[in-house]
């Protein structure tokens, strides 16, 4: 017997063998290991990780004149008074938003789950399942990063490189990823179930 993994349905699962969830259709196999503290220590890295990646540069500009060395938000900031609000809000939402809503919403279910609590679970499936998502699309954030720099290219006629920034970014995306695939959310209906059992 085991639990699905999206909707916590208990069934029961030939081990080693391919099963489909009846009530969600997910695929259903065991739990998974050291869920919690396997989560925990990736998203810690990621939040570590999150500080470089904002704080060095992203694109590095060799112009005539001179270097010019851009961070993701200082790049936000040329975009945005040099007139190209659209791309100034595309690269912001992409590159500075999107990541920090995903470190906040693994943050809020490791957290409830630690605490064992019982409040929501639907909502925080859901919510587990917008950061799957979003996570499979992630690689649109480095996607982004590439757009600019050919644009940039294009118009400026200046030389440009990926700064140490983007390193920095692309672990971010990749531990919040794995992160994500750590944590097992049938974790928020193991305690939802206990709670409905005093009824
Ligand atoms: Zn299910």
């Amino acid at each position: 017997m085991t639990g699905c993994h999206v909707c916590g349905l208990v069934q029961r699962v030939t081990p080693g063998q391919a099963a489909t969830c009846p009530r969600c259709e997910a695929r259903v196999h065991m739990r998974k290991p050291d869920s919690l503290s396997r989560s925990w220590a990736l998203l810690l890295a990621a939040y570590v990780l999150y500080i470089p990646a904002n704080l060095l540069p992203m694109m590095v500009t060799s112009t005539i004149f001179g270097v010019q060395q851009d961070t993701i938000m200082s790049g936000v900031v040329l975009f945005w008074t040099s007139g190209s609000w659209m791309l100034a809000v595309i690269v912001f939402t992409a590159s500075i938003l999107v990541p920090l809503l995903k470190l906040f919403a693994m943050t809020y279910l490791l957290l409830t789950v630690g605490r064992r609590s019982a409040a929501e679970p639907e909502s925080r499936t859901r919510l587990y399942r917008i950061v799957e998502l979003i996570g499979r699309w992630s690689m649109l954030d480095v996607f982004v990063v590439a757009l600019v720099v050919a644009l940039v290219q294009i118009r400026s006629l200046a030389t440009i490189t990926a700064g140490a920034g983007t390193t920095a970014f692309g672990a971010v995306v990749v531990l919040t990823l794995l992160a994500s695939r750590c944590f097992d959310s049938r974790l928020i209906w193991d305690h939802a179930r206990q709670e409905n059992s005093h009824d």
